[in-house]
This record gives C-alpha cells, structure tokens and sequence, in this order.
C-alpha cells in the first residue's frame, strides 16, 4: 500500500450503500437510455443547484463538445488558456478556431476588458471557465455577448453548488458545462452535464446526445452518444446524499490551509470575492520565489519527494501544447497574467477524506522550506 497524499481524492460513499441501487437496475433490466436513475438524477441535480434544466452526459468533454454543437457556433470563439486543455480540445473536436485572451490575476478567469479587442468579423461565441469554482464576472461578459451577438458557453467544471449573490453561477450564459469527473467535487466515476434554461433547447441538446432520434425514424441532426448510464446515474443519487458533508469538509481543510498560510511572505492564496457561495473545489497556492526563498518547481519537488502530490494546475498552459503554440492569440507577450500565474501555482491536497494530521504535514513541508 502506498501512503502517498493524492492531490485529489473521490468521494465514496461506502459500498453497502450503493448495493440497494445496484439492486434495482437488475431488477428493471434498465442499463441506459433515459432510464429511471438518469431521469430521477436530472430532476435531483436541477433542484439541488437550482437550475431550470439538467441534461446529464457520459463526461464533461462530450458535454462541452455537444453544447458547442447545440447553438451551432462557428468561426472563432474566445477563451482562456488558463484551463484545463479539455476546455479548448472541445474548440478543436468542432473546427472552430480558439482566440486566447488573458486572464485577471485576481480571479484567475477570463479578463472582460480584454475581451473586446480579441473579436473579429468571425467571432460567434466567448467560452470562459469558472477556474476553481471562482466566478467569471458574469455581469461584464454578457454585456459584451449582447453588445456583439455572442454566445456564451461556460465551462463550470469547477462550479459544481457555486452560488453568487445567492443563485447558481450556472444560470449565467447560454449553457453551462458540468464534469462529474472522479476527480472534480461530486462525481459520477466519468460524467458531465449541460445546464440550460429552457425546455427546447434541453430538447435539442437530448437529441444531440442520442445520435439525433428524436423517435425510432427520426433522426433531427448528426448527434452523437453522450448518454450517462444508469449505474453513473444512481451513482450520482448516492452522491447527493453526502454532497453536504462533503463540502463542509472541504471548507474545513481550505480554511486550515488559510490560517497556516495567511502570512507567509511569497505566498499568496485563492481570493473568495463577496457574495460567493463557494465549493473549496481546489486549494491552489501562489508562490513568488524572490519573497518565498523557493521556488514553486522546487517545492513541486519537495513534496513529490514526501509522497504528496501536489498539481501545478495550471501548469503548463494550454497555448504551451503543439496544437495551439502556433496561433496569433498563443502569443506569450499577450497573456503575461497567465504565463505569471502559471510558473507560480502550486495545488495542495483538499478532499474530505484528508485527515488532521495528513495536511498540518503538508503546511509544515512549506513552513520548512521558507528561504531554505
Ligand atoms: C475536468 C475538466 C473538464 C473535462 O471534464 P471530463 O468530465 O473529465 O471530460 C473540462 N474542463 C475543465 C476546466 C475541467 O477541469
């Protein structure tokens, strides 16, 4: 057995838990397609985050790659490149082209102000990320989509339960993706969802992630399968039951994390900005190396040495990759916050299962090394 401290850790329930639900899919023989789970999960989540419309998919990436599809967005589409590369893949699986802009270094998330010079003649759509559950700045966004008739398709992978001023950041935009990733706060093992806010396009996206049958001999567009199965879907049932919990633990361990860390010189933490309500979905520490004394690749390395697994997240961008390093917006000299964000963050642990002990072990490795 390892003792390694993962960065990220799925909650499971304990398995005597899931029997009864395994139980029943036997009993009814319904694997997927629609069956009860998946419909009682679609009403469970709309209720629990307080969306109109839930449309559950096999993954997050199938999701982001459908919604893009679902508003038939074309040309050029504005995005962060501070992000988790699925994020821009989803561009790429659609033939659109990804216009990079820089992100705040506040909220680590798409910069408003700079998203007017990006658009261009072929601009269709913006697809900004909640990076660590951290709201975009909705308001400034959609004034810029109404003022040039864009589309906006949030990428809320992080967002899951995020509430500002006092409803779902996911109602903001035209749709927002969901990923129920084993790794991301609730999970459905793989898993991902659409959010809209109205009963046609949730229609139109149905269709979209079963071939297109709208019945057994109509087929209303080239779709694909993204369908979540019945198990990922009593999954999620299961997962509900102690999403509470779960979120209670983790604010417990971020604010832990706060009070060791508050005033260490070099080290800055994640801002929660008034008004949010939010998930503790990451726990991402900034660190200057000229106060620190250490610099973040060597406190990687530190860690990866006591076992912690620690995640530069994210690190490296995604305009670093080959597929993107050779677009106009890739430019480095244009997304200076990123880059800078980037060489610097550092994610620590967090997930409910992290005991006490394990994380002031994981602050200590950092209070050691201060100017070492
Ligand atoms: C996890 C993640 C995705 C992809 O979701 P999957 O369910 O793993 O396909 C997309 N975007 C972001 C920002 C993510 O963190």
């Amino acid at each position: 057995m390892s003792n390694s401290i993962p960065v990220t850790s799925p909650l499971l329930p304990p398995l005597e838990e899931f029997m009864p639900f395994l139980e029943e899919i036997w009993a009814s023989k319904r694997l997927t397609n629609g069956g009860p789970f998946h419909e009682q999960l679609e009403a469970a989540l709309a209720e629990h985050l307080g969306v109109e419309h839930v449309c559950l998919f096999s993954n997050g990436t199938l999701a982001l790659v459908t919604a893009l599809q679902a508003l038939r967005v074309t040309g050029e589409v504005i995005t962060t490149p501070y992000s988790f590369v699925a994020t821009a893949h989803s561009l790429l699986w659609n033939s659109l082209k990804p216009v990079f802009v820089d992100i705040d270094p506040l909220t680590n998330n798409l910069d408003p102000k700079r998203i007017e010079e990006a658009i261009t003649p072929a601009t269709t759509a913006i697809l900004p990320v909640h990076c660590y559950g951290i709201p975009c700045d909705v308001d400034a966004i959609q004034k810029i989509a109404d003022t040039y008739g864009l589309k906006v398709i949030y990428d809320a992978a992080h967002a899951f339960g995020v509430q500002h001023n006092g409803t779902s950041v996911l109602n903001h935009g035209d749709l927002s993706v969901l990923s129920f990733h084993a790794t991301k706060v609730f999970n459905t093992f793989e898993g991902g969802a659409i959010i809209c806010h109205d009963r046609k396009t949730k229609q139109r996206i149905d269709y979209l992630k079963n071939f297109g049958f709208a019945d057994e001999v109509t087929i209303m567009a080239p779709g694909i399968n993204g369908k979540m199965n019945e198990i990922q879907a009593a999954f999620g049932m299961l997962q509900l039951r102690h999403i509470d919990a779960a979120l209670q633990a983790r604010k417990r361990l971020f604010d832990g994390y706060a009070e060791a860390l508050a005033d260490v010189p070099g080290i800055t933490l994640l801002e929660q900005p008034a008004g949010v309500d939010w998930n503790y979905a990451y726990c991402p520490v900034f660190i200057e190396a000229s106060r620190f004394g250490v610099s973040r690749d060597e406190m990687y390395n530190r860690y990866r040495a006591r076992d912690v697994l620690v995640r530069r997240y994210f690190y490296p961008l995604i305009t670093e990759f080959p597929m993107y390093r050779s677009l106009p917006s890739s430019d480095a000299a244009k997304l200076t916050h990123a880059h800078l964000i980037s060489s610097r963050v550092l994610c620590l642990p967090i997930y409910p299962d992290l005991t006490d002990e394990q994380q002031d072990s994981i602050i200590d490795i950092l209070l050691s090394a201060r100017g070492a």
